[in-house]
């Protein structure tokens, strides 16, 4: 199958498991993650529709910036501190935010770019040993901070990675944990609590579901999947060691 009727393959599955979560297709957004695969390859996931587009590397980002069509590019791996700087004029949205530090980098960049930045706030409540990911606990008192030390920074909502497992329905339990901890968000903007009841915490996005398991993430409430393989392959990691 073509990269268009993967894409389109992927969307109507989205479409089909939002409705069984008593939702629209709309309410779900496809980001196609392009990690390892060709400028190609990208033009031709956005020539299929595709606005939004992953990457989970700073250096790839630059590496094909210039020969990719317009799109929304979104970083969604771990983003070191001293790396912001370069992408801060390239991405629509840092998925991937787990510390005050990182978001006061971001903050420090955006505002001398004279931009406002949308994160995600990564969070694990399964405390994996990826090592990135807030724990849950330390949520609230990170959002205070970015509330009042970055009007830059707009928290859109929360990101999460499900440990991977052979069978989807296995991760079902963290997708439910973790569409718990959004929820509590919402409810304490809904309740005008401190630092939620800032205009720049926002809490409307949930990103969570990958190729193996964004079927059951979408099932759980996940209003954005991150899918790369079941839309371009495998990806050829021997080729990044170069
Ligand atoms: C690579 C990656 C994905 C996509 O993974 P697939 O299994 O290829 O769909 C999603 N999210 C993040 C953070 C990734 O690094």
């Amino acid at each position: 199958m073509s990269i268009k009727e993967n894409f389109e393959y992927i969307k109507s599955e989205i479409a089909k498991a939002a409705e069984r979560s008593g939702r629209s297709a709309d309410d779900v957004m496809l980001l196609a993650v392009t990690k390892l695969h060709s400028p190609d390859e990208m033009n031709e996931v956005i020539d299929a529709g595709a606005a939004d587009i992953g990457e989970n590397k700073v250096q790839e980002v630059l590496a094909k910036y210039d020969y990719v069509k317009p799109a929304r590019w979104h970083l969604i791996g771990h983003l070191q501190t001293n790396k912001v700087r370069q992408i801060i004029d390239k991405v629509v949205m840092i998925q991937s935010v787990d510390s005050l530090h990182l978001a006061k980098e971001i903050e420090k960049r955006a505002a001398q770019a004279g931009i406002t930045m949308d994160i995600l706030i990564q969070v694990d409540p399964a405390e994996q040993e990826t090592k990135f990911g807030l724990d849950p606990s330390e949520l609230d008192a990170l959002i205070k901070s970015i509330a009042e030390e970055c009007p830059h920074v707009y928290v859109k909502g929360l990101m999460a990675i499900a440990p991977f497992v052979d069978d989807p329905e296995d991760a079902r339990p963290f997708f439910r944990e973790v569409k718990g901890v959004f929820d509590d968000c919402r409810n304490k903007k809904k309740n005008g609590e401190e630092g939620f009841d800032s205009d720049n915490v926002d809490m409307t996005v949930l990103s969570m579901g990958m190729t193996n398991d964004f079927r059951v993430a979408v099932e759980e409430g996940s209003t954005m999947v991150r899918v790369g393989t079941a839309i371009f392959g495998m990806r050829n990691y021997r080729s990044e060691e170069k």
